[in-house]
């Protein structure tokens, strides 16, 4: 057992910060969730609010708070193609505008900080699998820009802070992660599937289906999250945390399709501007100094989602807010 820390996790009531606030609060530190709920739910953490060491701060992460921690997971921003699109400028501000409040409280309190970047940062790249050292191949001015250029920023901002304030930095950057409390609505090619698959509906794949992209089971990518984050200080990443089981979106869909039972066909839709053609991570610099790699492959990972997806009630998921 760790010794107990005071713990901020902002996004912590997404789909991925939901999780790793359960994990914190079961190993006793006193956790604070900052979350707008744009593109979450109040009942992903409902069964935290009544817990003596977990604390809800409703927060929009692009204007500062004041708050005493010793660790700061930063998560907070959409996640999704149709929620980080939704409204592109203010996914831009909650990554930049986010990660210098949120490194501007690391700085006073001395609290160590780690952030949710992505394989984004990467492109449509150049080479596969990729490692940390490729720079990517990134559009600047394209639909998924805001995005993948907002989490550049992010990661840039992080090791400046480092350099010139000393703060203690982590960098993780996630691959594909699915599970239990994915929004059914929100776009992204997992929970698409499944909720096509058991609502009796045709599952849409984009483009012709073989673009790839490696799937992380969520348990995989929070144990990631955690080693990084009590790594030793010579170690801030950046870090790749994903599953390199690389399949095909065609792939995926006959997958669902078969271990659902639906009977559905798969349907072809246009392939949105730069999606990636291939992603998998290169893991070795998280096996070597985390002694981190996933443990669950992508069926046993598809069979927990679809087994949630299954018990959850859809017209409670709401589309991300107009004002955002
Ligand atoms: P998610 O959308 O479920 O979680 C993001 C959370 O951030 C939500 O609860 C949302 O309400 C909150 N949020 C958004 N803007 C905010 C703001 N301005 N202020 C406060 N809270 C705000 O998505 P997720 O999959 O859990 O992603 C969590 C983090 O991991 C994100 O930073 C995302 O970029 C990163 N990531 C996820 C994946 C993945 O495959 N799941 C891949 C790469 C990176
Ligand atoms: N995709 C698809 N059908 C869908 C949703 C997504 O074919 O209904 C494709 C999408 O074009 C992309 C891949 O699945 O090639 C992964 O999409 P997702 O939005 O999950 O993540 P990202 O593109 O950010 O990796």
């Amino acid at each position: 057992m760790t010794a107990t820390k005071r713990i901020l996790v902002t996004g912590g009531a997404g789909f991925l910060g939901s999780h790793l606030c359960e994990r914190l609060v079961a190993e006793g530190h006193d956790v604070i969730c900052l979350d707008n709920f744009f593109t979450s739910q109040k009942y992903n953490i409902e069964h935290l609010l009544g817990k003596k060491n977990f604390e809800f701060v409703r927060h929009d992460v692009t204007l500062p708070i004041y708050l005493e921690v010793d660790e700061i997971y930063h998560l907070a921003c959409p996640a999704a193609p149709g929620h980080y699109q939704f409204n592109p400028i203010k996914t831009m501000k909650t990554s930049v505008l986010g990660s210098i409040n949120m490194l501007g409280m690391a700085k006073r309190c001395g609290a160590k900080i780690l952030l949710a970047s992505t394989s984004e940062i990467y492109g449509d790249p150049h080479v596969h699998p990729q490692p940390e050292s490729y720079f990517g191949n990134v559009n600047t001015i394209g639909i998924r820009s805001c995005y993948d250029e907002g989490k550049r920023a992010a990661e840039t901002l992080f090791m400046d802070y480092h350099r010139m304030n000393k703060v203690n930095i982590r960098i993780v950057r996630i691959f594909n992660t699915y599970g239990p409390r994915m929004h059914p609505y929100d776009g992204r090619v997992v929970s698409n599937f499944i909720r096509q698959a058991i609502t009796g509906n045709d599952i849409t794949i984009f483009g012709d289906g073989s673009q790839t992209r490696s799937f992380c089971y969520r348990d995989d990518l929070v144990e990631g999250f955690v080693r990084m984050m009590r790594a030793p200080d010579s170690f801030i990443g950046p870090v790749n945390i994903g599953n390199p089981g690389e399949f095909t979106i065609r792939e995926l869909g006959e997958l669902v399709i078969a271990m659902t039972g639906a009977n559905v066909k798969l349907v072809t839709k246009p392939l949105p501007a730069d999606d990636p053609s291939r992603r998998r991570p290169d893991i070795t610099l998280a096996k070597k100094h985390l002694d981190w790699e996933p443990t669950i492959p992508l069926r046993d990972g598809l069979a927990k989602t679809i087994a949630w997806f299954k018990t959850v009630d859809m017209d409670q998921y709401r589309p991300p807010t107009p004002n955002y």
